[in-house]
């Protein structure tokens, strides 16, 4: 029988786990399957932190069903009853700008009514529609890619605090094509994003379904009863036997044919042998790893940046906030040059966040634009945060609660030239036979494509194996 060891139980190791079970049952095989995680807690990025009431995301608060992947995993663990949908409330988004919240316009009126963009702003963005096409053979930024299809304020005013809300990121350092391979494909298919919004929604429409394009994420947010941990702690349930946490995995190599780890728990060292190692760590943590085996796959793989991202969650009674939290929450662009990138009102988009009487605020601090904020202690971050809310939104009340969740490595960064690297390490994994790399560092960092990335690599070796057999 074969063994497969996964290293890493965030969402990606155990869905690469769930996956390879499936694979194995519908060939009626059978595989020996082993987790290591080196917290004494699965999930990785996804924890929720239960405290006097309140449910707090250490990390992500859910994920959108634009993309079928989640929702379809969440209905094969038979767990739909356990899905919480965000309330209405989660479409109405804000930028802060010149002092004020601004409501993110929704649909043309609405755009054309909102004084976030000036008159200028505007008729640049109504441009978007004869703008010149993309530069050929380059892997464009996604701070080019805005200024020439919707001119320098769009990208200050909404391209920028979208990128920061999602990777606490650069826009003139990502690559449009490894962040939102959905919109580069969007612009070469139709000719503009405009072009592309309305035949799209025109192919939905034919399709029978009633969902209207927005300016925010499309799909609904959602998440569990009791927050995103309940799918890491279901996925992890089902390995049951195979998991072992609080092993930490320092080196693979290979011997004799096998790949072998050494491993480490409580001081103690062992190893194992395998015939498919799924590394499904940060790219970090599988650089470290891999030195002694490839050291130019080793290379390629630290050359992959993390933004630190800090959460601040403050709970309040609502009576005292000031504030009627009437949505999802906001961001700021950088040039607001404010201390905190945003913050969501969680208890708004699932009201079971807080207790009856109170309300979740979580702000988000640090990302490329202040990695040196994220870093600062617990009760330094917490007046930074106070004070911001107040500037921000005039929440000036005493939290009933506080809580700060530091993320040193949080959100890898797709960088201009991300695709070449990816190319240089799928070189280097076809040298490494049995050695498979999957986690939100290389196609996605969304829980949807965290889950359909595992699906492939589970596929991908259930087939690799049947072909050797
Ligand atoms: C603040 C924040 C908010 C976010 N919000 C959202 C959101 O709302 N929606 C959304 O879709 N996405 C969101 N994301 C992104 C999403 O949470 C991540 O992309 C996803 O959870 C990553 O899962 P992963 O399994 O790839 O990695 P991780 O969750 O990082 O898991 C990797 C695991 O590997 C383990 N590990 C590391 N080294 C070793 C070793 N040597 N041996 C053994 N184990 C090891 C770690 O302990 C960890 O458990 C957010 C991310 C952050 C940081």
């Amino acid at each position: 029988m074969k063994r497969i060891v996964i290293i890493g139980g965030g969402i990606s190791g155990l869905c690469t786990a769930h996956y390879l079970v499936r694979e194995f049952l519908e060939s009626g095989k059978a595989a020996e399957i082993v987790l290591f995680e080196a917290e004494k807690v699965p999930g990785g990025k996804m924890r929720t932190i239960r405290e006097s009431g309140f449910h707090m995301e250490w990390g992500p608060n859910g994920f959108l069903t634009n993309k079928p992947y989640s929702l379809e995993l969440v209905k094969e663990l038979g767990a739909e009853n356990r899905l919480a949908r965000s309330s209405d409330l989660a479409r109405k988004r804000f930028i802060f700008s010149g002092g004020m919240l601004h409501r993110l316009p929704e649909n043309p009126p609405a755009f054309f009514r909102s004084r976030l963009l000036s008159l200028r702003g505007k008729i640049r963005i109504a441009g978007e529609l004869i703008a010149p096409g993309p530069p050929a053979g380059v892997d464009e930024s996604l701070g080019d890619f805005a200024r020439r299809r919707l001119g320098a304020e769009a990208l200050e005013k909404l391209i920028d605090p979208m990128v920061t809300g999602i990777y606490a990121g650069d826009p003139d350092r990502m690559s449009l094509r490894s962040c939102f391979p959905l919109i580069y494909d969007l612009e070469r298919k139709y000719g503009g994003l405009v072009k592309g919004m309305i035949s799209l929604q025109r192919e939905r429409r034919k399709a029978g379904e009633k969902r209207e394009m927005s300016a925010g994420p499309g799909g609904i947010l959602m998440s569990f009863d009791h927050g995103v941990q309940a799918l890491t702690d279901i996925l992890a349930g089902n390995v049951s036997g195979g998991l072992h946490l609080g092993v930490k995995v320092d080196r693979v190599v290979r011997r004799e044919g096998k790949i072998l780890l050494s491993l480490e728990e409580n001081g103690l060292r062992g190893e194992i042998d395998t015939d498919v190692a799924v590394i499904a760590t940060p790219a970090y943590a599988a650089a470290e790893m891999l030195g002694s085996l490839d050291s130019s796959l080793q290379t390629a793989l630290a050359a992959i940046p993390y933004s630190p991202i800090s959460v601040v969650a403050l709970g309040y009674d609502k009576g005292t906030l000031g504030n009627p939290l009437d949505g999802f929450g906001f961001l700021i662009p950088r040039g607001e040059r404010r201390k905190i990138l945003g913050a969501l009102w969680d208890s708004s988009v699932f009201p079971n966040r807080a207790p009856e009487g109170k309300a979740l605020i979580r702000a988000m601090v640090g990302g490329v634009r202040g990695p040196e904020l994220a870093a600062l202690p617990s009760s330094e971050l917490l007046a930074l945060v106070r004070s911001e809310l107040s500037a921000t939104m005039g929440v000036t009340a005493e939290p009933v609660l506080s809580r700060t969740f530091f993320h040193e490595r949080g959100i890898p960064q797709y960088l201009v030239g991300h695709g070449k690297a990816l190319s240089r390490i799928e070189e280097r994994l076809a040298a490494n036979p049995g050695i498979h790399l999957n986690s939100n560092a290389y196609r996605g960092i969304a829980l949807n494509d965290c889950v359909l990335q595992s699906r492939l690599t589970a596929e991908r070796i259930a087939r690799g194996i049947a072909n050797n057999e």
